[in-house]
């Protein structure tokens, strides 16, 4: 795997090796789930070509702001904790995503979160770049969620019409919610054919 170059902070430098493992993690983990499907040749050449860490929240902000050219007067929500833009992964510290997002924590929490932006950006490659054929919102972060194993255990099961209720209006929900859906939906369907389908942002199913 080609080495990625890591952008940190003077106070983050101390830990650049920690760093280094916890993004080859989320590179491999991707990688195995695109070998799995057959999606190899998507993986072919690296996803992102920097990874910068901020070492505050305020500092992510800033950068996710100027990347996206937003008002900057913007309020990004406290949870949003990393995002890739123009193939550079930004990302927050592990102590500020575990702070900001403690619905988040579980094990290999961070290397996951890295996975779960690098999975948005495979997505996009079996798309051959067209990001309007990622579906709606519950699909594409199921996907990224799947992709990255995150939320694999929960303890509040969800009921099927409710899960059917956040499909039907692609409501906004927590990520473990998208998580069981993408779950409940592979009883019934595989995983290429349902990035196929979701091409349509119409594309609804019934559990
Ligand atoms: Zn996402």
């Amino acid at each position: 795997m080609k080495n990625i170059p890591i952008e940190l902070s003077p106070t983050e430098e101390k830990r650049r090796d920690w760093y280094e493992i916890k993004l080859s993690n989320a590179q491999r983990r991707v990688s195995e789930f695109a070998r799995e499907y057959q999606w190899d040749q998507f993986v072919a050449t690296p996803l992102i070509k920097k990874f910068l860490v901020c070492s505050t929240k305020e500092q992510f902000d800033k950068e996710v702001i100027s990347a996206f050219q937003l008002d900057p007067e913007t309020t990004i929500p406290k949870t949003y904790s990393a995002v890739i833009s123009q193939e550079v992964l930004l990302a927050v510290t592990p102590e500020t995503y575990a702070e900001n997002y403690p619905n988040g924590q579980e094990e290999h929490a961070y290397e996951k979160l890295l996975a779960h932006e690098l999975a948005h950006a495979f997505h996009i490659r079996i798309l051959e770049g067209k990001e309007e054929e990622m579906g709606p919102r519950w699909f594409y972060e199921g996907f990224a969620l799947l992709v990255a194993n995150q939320f694999e255990y929960f303890t509040e099961k969800m009921k099927k019409e409710d899960m059917q209720k956040i499909i039907n209006t692609d409501e906004s929900v927590s990520y473990v919610y998208y998580r069981q859906i993408m779950d409940e939906m592979l009883k019934q369907m595989d995983v290429k054919h349902a990035v196929n389908c979701a091409r349509e942002l119409s594309f609804r199913i019934i559990l």
